[in-house]
């Protein structure tokens, strides 16, 4: 049931193991603005295991009974070559391309943590909380500082973002992630969301779409 490969463009398999997900908070500006928060000084950071990560080609499967389970759709970027402490050249060298991620969040689960303190991964790196899309190699796409995505639910645009909007850009990231945590081939950055979290509901019918490359119709049960 949670088997996953990083797949490419055509649906084949990416020759790249399935590793850790570095995910990336309040990285735009109205979603800061929306969930009442400070604006970072630094990424705010957080990891999801390899076992939340499934095919967006398949129904999204939201937990039951804990609350809302908001979406987060954002730019995914799969890396192929170790990074430690990178230089911004070295960054760019390790990306193997780009794809769109959900970091599903239960949020009366995230904010009952924040308010005591603790950590978030109850909220946010359970089993599946994290559907993602193929990859685009990276050479086909025009720049990573210009990627227009979409989220809509139930035919109405949710989310709509371009990571020319992002606080900390693509490359930065991933130089500021590798001094913390080493980046290995397989591993995925989630770069943040922008505006529009929201609750998903059973049979809500999803579209996400990234410009130019492709579009995926999905639902969730
Ligand atoms: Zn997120």
């Amino acid at each position: 049931m949670f088997e996953y490969n990083h797949i490419d463009s055509d649906g084949k398999n990416i020759d790249l193991p399935v590793g850790k997900v570095v995910c990336v908070g309040r990285n735009y500006l109205q979603h800061i603005k929306e969930l009442d928060n400070d604006v970072p000084t630094e990424p705010l950071l957080f990891n999801k295991p390899s076992t939340a990560l499934v095919s967006l080609n398949n129904p999204v499967v939201i937990p039951k009974n804990l609350g809302p389970c908001h979406n987060e759709l954002e730019v995914a970027i799969l890396i192929k070559t170790r990074l430690c402490q990178s230089s911004i050249k070295d960054a760019e060298a390790a990306i193997w391309g780009a794809g769109l991620g959900l970091d599903l969040t239960l949020r009366d689960v995230q904010n009952a943590l924040k308010r005591q303190g603790h950590p978030w991964e109850r909220a946010k790196a359970f089993d599946r909380s994290c559907p993602m899309s193929q990859f685009i190699p990276k050479d086909q796409m025009k720049s990573l500082s210009n990627i227009n995505f979409s989220l809509s639910v139930n035919n109405e645009i949710r989310q709509q973002g371009n990571s020319q909007e992002m606080l900390f850009p693509i490359l930065k990231l991933l130089v500021n992630i590798s001094n913390t945590f080493t980046l290995l081939p397989g591993d995925i950055v989630m770069t943040g969301t922008p505006k529009g979290v929201a609750a998903l509901l059973v049979d809500d019918q999803i579209i996400i779409e990234l410009n130019e490359h492709f579009l995926i119709r999905t639902y969730v049960v």
